[in-house]
């Protein structure tokens, strides 16, 4: 169990650590680079410095011989205490770029080529150069008059010195780095490794829900943070998938119960009349009962065929905008028939251009489910109201009143509930499977509208639907 924990949350652990260290190692270089770049600007900084002093102290020891040759005195500077000066190479130029004098430590070598054009009379010329031996140097210019003579001074520094020294701190940053990125890596994965615990108990819980256990939830941790916010909508969605699930097995055990029924009833009204030779009178009479049942059982199969396709969203709905009135007379077509046999009245009330976009056959049975109930729950002789009418801008409302029993109000909340049957209609002969509403429900779903009961109906009950209105479509001409 242990081992398969850590497989799970190994790979995010490694990636992000992973992840981590290269960032990190990569801001590291850049953080080693600029401070290298500036490390360097630094010392050279400090060299051309310490050279325009250098050089400044180095024109006081110029000097004319009586020759006319120009020295210089650089037995000053020749004291072991002043080791970095001891480097120094000088080269002394007259106006015309001819070498008036190298020091000892230059010797034959020149400093950087020819004399320059107004070279050190403006500035000092900082730059990089080479001695004629190829090394590097820090060189610098400068113009200076020895009695009557103006000299140019070139002073060169090596570089060499300067850039070990930059080796160094670049190579000690360096070599501090590996070791930054293991401590960091290190804690990050620690880090992680308890941040992605929660995650880790959640995957070992999860694997353990299955459809029968989804009354289970995952843990949801203490902290208010996206893995609370995860684990919570897992447990919201499981929460959804449970009421599915239950909604499932009692549509199912309610289905086969309601099948159960009229097929035993078939069978025994079968059994019964095969029990002894009969009339034809009598056979009649038992086929006819069993077409009977066997119709509401069609009638049964069919509502559920129907349920099934809705669920699994199996129905293409085909929408037109189309008047509600139309559509009202068409349901009321269909079972004006059943009125009739109860000498019932459908009275229709439907304002004129009452537009809405909906599914036409769809819309009819929404209504033939409910004129029907309203035919079957009143007594005969009574009179059934449908009035359809623009309900403020945007909405079409059509409520069905009738003069039956009406509806307890105990049952109005699960009236539309699969199979629900209130005992009126349980007792009443005349009922359905309790799917009718359901449907109807679904129908009117399927619109974006509302279905409910009239809470102010006094008498019978009174079904009210609610649409949403369109705009009556452009005629032509
Ligand atoms: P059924 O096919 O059983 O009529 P429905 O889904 O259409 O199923 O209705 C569910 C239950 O609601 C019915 O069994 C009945 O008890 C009650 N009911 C529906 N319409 C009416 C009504 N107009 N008057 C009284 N009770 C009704």
């Amino acid at each position: 169990m242990s081992m398969g924990k850590r497989l799970e949350t190994g790979n995010l652990r490694w990636r992000l650590t992973v992840w981590y260290g290269s960032v990190f190692a990569l801001l590291l270089l850049v953080y080693v680079s600029v401070a290298s770049v500036l490390h360097y600007y630094q010392l050279k900084a400090h060299a051309f410095h310490d050279e325009i002093e250098d050089i400044e102290a180095a024109e006081g020891l110029l000097y004319e011989a009586a020759d006319g040759t120009v020295h210089f005195n650089e037995q000053y500077f020749n004291q072991p205490e002043m080791p970095f000066r001891l480097e120094r190479l000088l080269e002394i130029f007259d106006e015309d770029g001819q070498v008036l004098a190298r020091n000892a430590r230059l010797g034959t070598r020149s400093i950087d080529g020819p004399l320059l054009p107004d070279e050190g009379r403006k500035s000092y010329n900082e730059r990089f150069g080479w001695l004629s031996d190829g090394r590097r140097v820090f060189v610098i210019s400068h113009i200076h008059r020895v009695q009557k003579r103006v000299v140019i001074l070139r002073m060169a520094y090596e570089a060499e010195p300067v850039f070990a020294s930059l080796r160094s701190f670049v190579l000690s940053l360096l070599a501090l780095v590996p070791a930054a990125i293991l401590i960091a890596g290190f804690f990050v994965y620690r880090i992680t490794q308890s941040a992605l615990a929660p995650l880790s108990s959640m995957v070992h819980r999860a694997k353990v829900i299955t459809a029968a256990q989804l009354n289970e939830r995952l843990p949801v941790g203490d902290q208010e943070d996206e893995l609370a916010a995860t684990a919570r909508a897992f447990n919201d969605l499981l929460a959804r998938l449970e009421a599915s699930f239950a909604q499932l097995r009692r549509f199912t055990a309610d289905a086969s119960h309601e099948l159960r029924t009229p097929l035993s009833s078939l069978r025994s009204m079968g059994e019964v009349c095969l029990q002894k030779r009969r009339s034809a009178e009598e056979y009649r009479d038992t086929i006819g009962s069993m077409l009977e049942e066997v119709r509401r059982l069609t009638q049964l199969v069919e509502s559920l065929l129907q349920i099934a396709r809705a669920d699994s969203g199996q129905i293409a709905l085909q929408f037109e905008v189309a008047e509600l009135g139309a559509v009202l007379d068409e349901a009321v077509a269909v079972v004006e028939i059943l009125a009739e046999e109860k000498q019932q009245a459908i009275e229709v009330h439907c304002a004129a251009e009452l537009w809405a976009r909906i599914d036409r056959g769809i819309l009819r049975q929404v209504l033939v489910n409910i004129i029907d109930n309203a035919i079957k729950y009143s007594p005969a002789g009574a009179s059934i109201r449908v009035r359809a009418a623009a309900e403020g801008e945007r909405t079409a409302t059509i409520c069905i009143a009738d003069q039956g029993p009406g509806i307890a109000r105990a049952d109005q909340a699960r009236i539309f509930d699969r199979f629900y049957r209130t005992d009126e209609g349980r007792s009443t002969g005349a009922g359905g499977y309790g799917l009718g509403l359901a449907i109807a429900k679904w129908g009117v779903d399927v619109h974006q509208g509302s279905i409910e009961l009239d809470p102010a109906s006094t008498e019978g009950a009174c079904f009210c639907i609610r649409l949403p209105r369109a705009d009556a479509p452009q005629r032509e001409g």
